[in-house]
């Protein structure tokens, strides 16, 4: 089913869940396993009320959040948004590329469009992305589109201006980053991604019981409560084993991530030290780290040190597998043919 009143271009697909709520994947600059990043439109503006007084932040008749598309797609993009109301929100939930990549597009087609993100978010927003016309937003203001309410969630971790909104009439939670269609998303440590406050905001999307979750990477989950608590499963599962290392000695990164990961694959590695790091600072947060841990040293070892251990590592894997066989097997060929010469 799709809403009457929002025209898509023939090329692109589209879910309408919950009702009002289009959900439309387009090719984005995204991580592994996904390709695309979902744009979300809301268009159920049939009900437009003007409030005199009003509690909302913004008002507007119809909303698009997160349009990150490659610039291959901007065409679609600005298509759907001159099919649009003149009166148009622009919610991004953060600033990653994959989030914000067809704002200047959205910007050109309606000058006139509003907007709204953490002032976080729009501090590291490009004015070549969005030149004028925002309103920066904390998480505990609300949305008016066309009649239907949308409750702006404070919800850090990814990164430390990260938002959701909650539609209210369906309690379906738009959950940005925070959640991914499968596996979990990582957190971005150079913008103050931050495991501590994941945790908080998956305790905080579990309190809010929403009846759907739409994360912006995949498919619509119908299931929310599962899915958090198995995020929240494999993060404490993960920060136990890491405790485990240190526990047993390993006082650098490189050794808590070769500890915790030794059966992934070491071009993995990278990404994992990242994890690690952060959940190492959520171990000391709690105060669950060995005395005779010392975290200054831990952190010291988080640069230079990690990477030519992880070079060195890697470069050695390399060199066990094919290479190895192949030059070995050149080298077998070689001597035999000096042998059969020189025998001549
Ligand atoms: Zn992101
Ligand atoms: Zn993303």
């Amino acid at each position: 089913m799709q809403s009457h009143s929002l025209k898509l271009p023939p090329t692109l697909s589209c879910q309408e869940y919950p009702p009002g709520v289009n959900i439309i994947p387009m090719g984005s600059k995204t991580a592994q396993p996904f390709r695309t990043t979902n744009l979300i439109v809301f268009t159920n503006g049939n009900n437009p009320v003007e409030h005199e007084s009003s509690p909302f932040v913004a008002q507007g008749d119809a909303m698009i959040i997160d349009p990150g598309c490659r610039s291959e797609f901007n065409k679609e993009l600005a298509e759907i948004v001159t099919a649009l109301p003149r009166k148009l929100i622009v919610f991004v939930t953060h600033h990653h590329r994959d989030h914000v990549d067809g704002l200047s597009t959205v910007q050109k087609t309606n000058p006139d469009a509003c907007l709204l993100a953490h002032e976080n978010t729009i501090s590291r927003i490009r004015k070549d992305d969005w030149s004028v016309g925002y309103t920066t937003v904390s998480g505990t203001e609300e949305i008016c589109i066309g009649g239907e309410r949308f409750k702006i969630i404070f919800a850090p971790g990814h990164t430390d201006g990260h938002l959701a909104l909650l539609h209210v009439s369906t309690n379906s939670l738009i959950a940005g980053d925070h959640c991914v269609g499968q596996g979990s998303a990582f957190l971005d440590i150079n913008s103050g991604g931050n495991m501590n406050d994941y945790f908080q905001t998956t305790y905080k999307f579990m309190d809010l019981s929403p009846n759907a979750l739409i994360s912006m990477h995949g498919r619509v989950n119908l299931w929310p409560k599962h899915m958090l608590c198995g995020y929240l499963k494999n993060r404490r599962s993960r920060e136990s084993t890491i405790l485990k290392a240190i526990e047993s000695g390993s006082k650098t990164l490189f050794d808590i991530v070769a500890y915790t990961y030794a059966d992934v694959d070491r071009n993995l590695w990278v990404i994992a030290a990242s994890n690690v790091r952060l959940h190492v600072e959520h171990l000391a947060h709690q105060n669950k780290l060995p005395k005779e841990f010392c975290v200054e040293k831990f952190e010291s070892t988080c640069r230079v040190h990690f990477f030519s251990r992880w070079m060195w590592t890697y470069v050695q894997n390399r060199i066990n597998s094919p290479t190895l066989m192949l030059l070995g097997a050149v080298t077998a060929s070689g001597i035999a043919l000096l042998c059969s010469v020189r025998n001549k």
